[in-house]
């Protein structure tokens, strides 16, 4: 018998629910101190507890794992805790998806590459300063969540608010051509919740979100007169998801992105998409999808729609969740002998 495993965070009750409702076993790898909200939610079959997502590298947990029949589903919890080479080559039980994607996501260069792979309209990337010529988003190295990014309105804004930045000592001075600088556009960020099924083969749109980012949404509360007095810093810090549904003449372009990027990350790192991922995109006024970042994994706005949301019931005659669309790949994997089509 073979159980569905995941990190307790993000999107773990999620997982465990959706695994549930397809009859499967389910264990928590808990974080300590977060036993107390998994417990009200009696979703885990089997608890092991964690002191941190690395302790997955330990040789008695993934033992632990082995012996449960766990097919481990990551999620951003394992991406954002790094050692992503050690989790690839060290990690011995099966794991949900493509495993060697998630380096990609993490390193910015890599993900950059395989967006352009893809073929996808992305935001123009400048190489130095020097280049920019209109309004950028800055990345520090490192920065994480939309922490340590800063707007740009152009070229000398730019370089005032790198000196401002080197002198706060949150960035050295050599570190300087590592910045990532994007072309800021500005639009409705969307995150539509992709699932590529290898069984099915096909490509399913379960769902989308925008994210709620403090302080950059507060800032619209207050007057105009006031931002400004102010001398606000916009930051990008994720605090919830918000749904959204899309114009239907948005659907195309935002099927065919995912389709590009499919193929891409079959090109350039295979065996490819399995499963949950998503594109997060900027829409510009002309109706422009702009994509700037992906995720290979379950994405957190899914939370949204554990009862379903209006695409996946356009899809399926039941409230389908992306955990339990996961849930339901592994059972139709298993049911066919192929379970090796759906984990790496
Ligand atoms: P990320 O950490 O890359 O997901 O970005 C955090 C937030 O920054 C996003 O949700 C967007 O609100 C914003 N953002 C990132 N890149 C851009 C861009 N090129 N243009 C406009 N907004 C962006």
């Amino acid at each position: 018998m073979v159980c569905v495993a995941t990190i307790g965070s993000h999107s773990a009750l999620q997982i465990l629910k959706g695994a549930k409702m397809e009859g499967l076993k389910t264990l928590l790898l808990c974080l300590k101190g977060r036993e107390g909200i998994y417990a009200r939610y009696g979703l885990a079959d089997e608890i092991v507890k964690i002191d941190s997502p690395e302790d997955l590298l330990r040789g008695d947990v993934q033992e632990r794992l082995l012996e449960s029949g766990a097919i481990l589903v990551p999620h951003g919890t394992l991406i954002s805790g790094g050692r992503l080479e050690e989790f690839e080559r060290g990690f011995r039980p099966p794991v949900f998806g493509n495993r060697y994607i998630f380096r990609w996501e993490f390193d910015r260069v890599l993900k950059d590459h395989l967006l352009r792979e893809a073929g996808i309209r992305i935001p123009k990337k400048f190489e130095c300063p020097e280049d920019v010529d209109r309004p950028v988003m800055v990345k520090l190295p490192g920065a994480e969540g939309g922490r340590g990014y800063f707007v740009a309105r152009d070229g000398k804004d730019l370089d005032r608010k790198l000196n401002e930045v080197v002198k706060r000592g949150l960035l050295k001075r050599e570190e300087i051509d590592r910045i990532f600088i994007q072309e800021y556009i500005l639009g409705v960020t969307l995150y539509p919740h992709y699932f590529y099924s290898p069984m099915l083969e096909r490509l399913e749109l379960l769902g989308c979100d925008r994210r709620y980012e403090s302080n950059v949404d507060g800032i619209g509360r207050i007057c105009a007169k006031d931002q400004l007095e102010l001398d606000l810093i916009p930051t990008f810090r994720v605090i919830g998801n918000i749904p959204i549904v899309l114009r239907e003449s948005l659907l195309t372009e935002v099927f065919d992105a995912g389709e590009r990027f499919i193929a891409a990350a079959r090109r350039l790192v295979p065996p490819g998409m399995i499963g949950p991922f998503c594109l997060e995109m900027v829409c510009d006024e002309e109706g422009r999808l702009y994509t700037f970042e992906f995720s290979g994994r379950i994405v957190a706005g899914t939370n949204l729609f554990i009862e379903g949301s209006p695409y996946s019931s356009l899809l399926f005659d039941e409230p389908m969740s992306m955990g339990r669309r996961i849930a339901r790949e592994i059972k139709l994997a298993l049911g066919e002998g192929k379970i090796e089509r759906v984990t790496t």
